[in-house]
This record gives C-alpha cells, sequence and structure tokens, in this order.
C-alpha cells in the first residue's frame, strides 16, 4: 500500500512509501483513499517545522483534508459499505482534559490532543487508511471531488461560530466583513459570509488569477494593495484573517470598526521582525470596544455545519477553487508551493 509520508523534524523528507498492508482493529472501517487536500501546514510539516510520527514509527503518513470510500464496514455499523467520507483530525487528549472531555478537542487545554496527519498519527494520505466508524463524517456521493475542502471549511465554520458568540457579548450589528487572504480557508469564510447577508470584501497579494474570479462569484470586492488603506476605506465590524502576516494583522487590529471582531486563523512562519506601537494598538482596541482572536482546528459540530454549508453551495464554484490535481505518484510535487494555487488535491484513487 503505498502512502505520502514524512519523517516529522526531517526537511525534504516526502515521499512515496509502501508501507505495511493495514490491520485493522475489529470495530473499525476500511476506507479506500479517494483524494486528499493539501495545505500550507503539509508544506510546514514537510520543511520539518512541526509534526510527530505515531507511537513506536518513524515514519508519518500525511494529510489531514480526506475524501474516502468505505470498503469494509464492521457488522452493525453506521457507515454502509460505498459510503463517501471525510476523516476528523483532531482527537482528545488520553487523560483528557476539561475541553476534551466536553467533547471540544479542539479547544484542548493541555495540548497532549492527537492530530491525523500532524501530531501522533497517521494522515489520511494513503491508499487505503481504517477509522472508527464515529470518527468519519459520512458526505453526500455528489462531493465525491470537493469533499476534501470540508475540513477547511470547518476551520471557517469554527471562526463565524466564534464570532457569533463574541458578537453577543453586547449590541453588535455587524454591517461590513473582510477576509484577508483568498487562499482556500479564507474563500470558505468569504463563502460562509456571503449567506450572512453582510457586505463581503476580500484582501489577497494576488492582483489576477482565479482569486478575484471567486470572488465575483461570491458578489463580494477584491482588494489588493495596501491593507491600511483597504482598512480606513471600508472599515469592517469584522476582518477575518487568513494570511498570518504580522504586518498585515496589525494593520487590520488598527482599522476595525468601533465594536469590531478580529478573528485571526493563519500564522505565519518564520516570525516578521517587526516594531509596533502596542500601547497606541492596546489604547485603540479599548476605545473601540474591539476584541481579536484566534482559532485552530474545528470541532466536529463546525465540521458538520461545513459539509452542510457545503452540500448547498454552487458546486462548480468549489470545483474552480481546486486549481492541481495530481495523482499519488506526484504527491511531493504539490508540497512545493505555486503562487497561483488555491487548492492543490492528490487523487488516490476509489
Ligand atoms: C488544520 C487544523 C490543525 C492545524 C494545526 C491546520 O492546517 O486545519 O485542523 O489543528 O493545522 O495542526
Amino acid at each position: 500500500m503505498r502512502a505520502l509520508t514524512i519523517i516529522p523534524g526531517h526537511a525534504n523528507s516526502a515521499a512515496i512509501t509502501e508501507l505495511d498492508d493495514l490491520d485493522p482493529k475489529p470495530d473499525h472501517l476500511i476506507i479506500q483513499g479517494v483524494s486528499l487536500g493539501i495545505c500550507a501546514t503539509d508544506r510546514d510539516l514537510a520543511s520539518g517545522l512541526f509534526g510527530m510520527a505515531a507511537n513506536g514509527h518513524n515514519h508519518l503518513v500525511l494529510g489531514h483534508e480526506s475524501v474516502g470510500r468505505v470498503i469494509h464496514a464492521p457488522v452493525g455499523s453506521s457507515c454502509a459499505p460505498g459510503t463517501l467520507v471525510t476523516g476528523y483530525v483532531r482527537f482528545p487528549d488520553p487523560i483528557p482534559c476539561s475541553a476534551c472531555a466536553a467533547g471540544e478537542s479542539d479547544m484542548c487545554v493541555n495540548g497532549a490532543y492527537t492530530e491525523r496527519g500532524i501530531k501522533g498519527r497517521d494522515g489520511f494520505g494513503s491508499e487505503m487508511w481504517t477509522s472508527h466508524p464515529d470518527d468519519v463524517l459520512a458526505i453526500p456521493s455528489s462531493m465525491v471531488s470537493t469533499g476534501v475542502l470540508v475540513e477547511p471549511a470547518s476551520v471557517a465554520a469554527k471562526g463565524w461560530a466564534h464570532i457569533d458568540a463574541i458578537g453577543k457579548r453586547a449590541w453588535f450589528a455587524p454591517r461590513v466583513v473582510l477576509i484577508s487572504g483568498a487562499g482556500t480557508v479564507g474563500l470558505m469564510c468569504g463563502l460562509l459570509a456571503a449567506g450572512r447577508g453582510l457586505e463581503v470584501h476580500l484582501f489577497d497579494r494576488l492582483k489576477s488569477g482565479p482569486r478575484p474570479l471567486l470572488a465575483r462569484g461570491l458578489d463580494a470586492h477584491y482588494h489588493t494593495g495596501d491593507i491600511s488603506t483597504v482598512m480606513q476605506k471600508i472599515s469592517p465590524d469584522i476582518v477575518i484573517d487568513t494570511t498570518g502576516a504580522g504586518d498585515v494583522v496589525t494593520e487590520e487590529i488598527k482599522g476595525l470598526n468601533r465594536n469590531g471582531i478580529l478573528c485571526i486563523i493563519g500564522f505565519s512562519w518564520p516570525p516578521l521582525d517587526l516594531s509596533v506601537d502596542a500601547n497606541h494598538l492596546y489604547r485603540e482596541m479599548v476605545m473601540r470596544n474591539n476584541v481579536t482572536f484566534g482559532i485552530v482546528n474545528a470541532s466536529r459540530e463546525h465540521f458538520k455545519a461545513a459539509a452542510e454549508a457545503l452540500a448547498n453551495a454552487e458546486q462548480s464554484w468549489l470545483e474552480e477553487l481546486i486549481t492541481r490535481r495530481l495523482p499519488l505518484s506526484r504527491a511531493v510535487e504539490g508540497l512545493l508551493i505555486r503562487d497561483d494555487d488555491i487548492k492543490t488535491i492528490i487523487e488516490i484513487g476509489g
């Protein structure tokens, strides 16, 4: 069985590796890999920046954005053979902490969670994988080529759910949202924003290519250039930052409207050496009742919300977001960044 693997902590170790056949637990599903999405996290893992193999293993099977097809299900399982699924990424820490015990391992307090394809568990980048039936989400067969977007959309769904929760702290009637970074997660945030009747703005470095076209497909305004000029011009009530670039985020804090909320999803590595007048920044936050917060990962409820939103979205718009499709044999190539790409997917089989 072939798989896309890395040796965690070792740069340039990504390879297609022949692994032993699966040895599934009796209560587990056997799933044929259909496709795998590649994101910046996979690229960071392949650069040796972080990652952890499962206990007793040198290699980590990469991949946390998945579509697979069930080929064997234990008797009485809720997933029949033939069902299309996407796998949940994060698993509770073994203790578990109170957040994990409450079913919210995305909010894990002690950091001892595991993540498929990232931290302590093999991912979905193989011809076959196994899972407990409770650890996959069934998706409609119409999403065979777009289901890889459920995971990045789950992070966007978490962002919106938390913005809504924070918005309830006091009077809040948002009208304008800016999403910075028109990559996959940014566009997923935009898709969810468009369904809320907000005036949607997307900001990105790239002036041309599929990003402005996809923004147009959402009836969103598309901006490039200087973020502080854009912030001054539109004065957004909500900003969702998927760039994680310190200089961009700083301008977003400065230009947020009164009572505004800034949700930071991305982060960049290595950090920029920034000189910021922190006192001024804090003063602005105080005087404007602003909230700036970060999120990582997503709960299973966010996965479900994301799958539902994608099932109801224009499938052709979602397809346009997938800018590169490679076979498993060329998966290592998919880990190299290309400026004009949005989502690269690896077509495994099925
Ligand atoms: C994934 C998250 C994960 C995070 C950090 C992201 O790319 O979408 O599920 O928690 O990386 O490991």
